[in-house]
C-alpha cells in the first residue's frame, strides 16, 4: 500500500486533475531547467514501486495504486529497449554502499502481494527479462481482499501461499518482507514491531526455502521509518529497506531508507519517462512542507540520510 501522501486523494474530480496538471507543469519546467543548465545529479538508482496490475477506472481507484496491464507492458518494454539494467533491491543496496553505480540501473518492486502479479505481470516480466522484487505482507495471503480494497471492488485479491510459491518460481524474483499484518509499523509497540519484522521473514524463508534479506515499510511515507526501526531491521538481518518517499538513491544512500518512485494508473509513458528522469522528485518534499505548514507543526523535514 502506498504512502499516506498518495492515500490522501479520495476523489478524482476537477480539483484532482487541476492539481495533477499543476504538478506536471512544475515538473516539466524543473526538468527543462535542469537539462538546460546540466544540473543532472550524479549516477543514481531508481526503485519503482507497483501494487496492482489491473484495468481499473480512476473512479474505482482514487488511491492510484493500480496500473493497467497495457500501460505496464509499455513501461517494461521501454525500460528493456532503452537498455536499463534490472537490479534486485539487495544488489542495488550493495552497489550504493560501494559507490559502484552502473548507468541506467533500475529496480522494479511490487508491494503487498496482489494476485495480479502472477496472472497479469509475470508474462510481461518474462517477455522483457525483468528482474523484480516482491514485498509480501504474509498475514494477508489467502484473504478475500486487502483491508483497503472496498468490498465488491475490482482490485485484485491477495495471493494465496501456493500462488506465491508458483510466482517465486515463474520469473526472476527477489522476495522481501512487508511485515505480517501491514499495519503502520512505527505506531506499534516494540514487541509488536519485533514480531512483524522477525516472523514475516522467518515464515517466508520457511515456506519458500529461500533467504529473505530486504524489507519495505508499510505505507512508507515520511516519519514512518524512524531510526529505531531501521536499527531493528539491521538487528534482524535485513540488508536493505524501501520507503515510499519519492526520489532516487545516490552513492552512500541510507540503505535502510531507500527512496522509491511510485507508479500509478495516471503514469502514461511520457510521465513515466519524466519520473525516471527525476522530474517529479521535488513533489513529495513540497507536499510534506505544505502539510506541516497547514497543521501548524513546523517540524523539520526528516533527512533520509540520517541513520
Ligand atoms: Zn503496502
Amino acid at each position: 500500500m502506498a504512502a499516506p501522501a498518495t492515500a490522501g486523494a479520495r476523489s478524482v474530480g476537477p480539483l484532482y486533475w487541476a492539481g495533477l496538471w499543476a504538478i506536471d507543469l512544475v515538473s516539466v519546467g524543473w526538468f527543462a531547467i535542469r537539462a538546460l543548465f546540466r544540473l543532472r545529479a550524479c549516477s543514481d538508482i531508481r526503485i519503482l514501486v507497483y501494487h496492482d496490475i489491473a484495468d481499473l477506472t480512476p473512479k474505482e481507484d482514487p488511491l492510484r495504486v493500480s496500473v493497467p496491464v497495457a500501460l505496464f507492458e509499455q513501461q517494461m518494454r521501454f525500460l528493456s529497449e532503452e537498455g536499463y539494467r534490472f537490479l534486485s533491491v539487495e544488489e542495488a543496496a550493495r552497489l550504493l554502499s560501494s559507490a559502484d553505480i552502473p548507468d541506467r540501473a533500475v529496480v522494479v518492486t511490487f508491494d503487498d502481494g496482489y494476485e495480479s502479479v502472477l496472472r497479469a505481470a509475470v508474462p510481461i516480466l518474462n517477455r522483457y527479462a525483468v528482474l523484480v522484487t516482491l514485498f509480501v505482507a504474509v498475514g494477508r495471503l489467502g484473504e478475500a481482499r486487502f483491508p483497503w480494497s472496498p468490498a465488491g471492488s475490482r482490485f485484485s485479491r491477495p495471493l494465496r501461499w501456493d500462488e506465491l510459491a508458483e510466482l517465486a518460481g515463474s520469473c526472476a524474483m527477489e522476495i522481501g518482507s512487508h511485515t505480517v499484518t501491514h499495519r503502520p509499523l512505527h505506531t506499534l509497540s516494540p514487541a509488536e514491531q519485533a514480531t512483524e519484522v522477525e516472523a514475516s521473514r522467518r515464515v517466508l524463508e520457511e515456506r519458500l526455502g529461500r533467504p529473505v534479506q530486504v524489507f519495505a515499510y508499510p505505507f512508507g511515507g515520511w516519519n514512518t521509518f524512524p531510526a529505531h526501526l531501521r536499527d531493528l531491521l539491521r538487528r534482524h538481518g535485513y540488508t536493505a529497506a524501501c520507503t515510499n518517499v519519492m526520489g532516487a538513491n545516490v552513492a552512500g544512500a541510507n540503505t535502510m531508507a531507500l527512496r522509491r518512485v511510485r507508479i500509478g494508473w495516471n503514469d502514461s509513458l511520457w510521465r513515466f519517462r519524466l519520473k525516471l528522469a527525476g522530474a517529479y522528485d521535488w513533489s513529495d518534499r513540497a507536499r510534506r512542507v505544505l502539510a506541516s505548514l497547514r497543521s501548524g507543526n513546523h517540524e523539520k523535514v526528516e533527512s533520509l540520510e540520517n541513520t
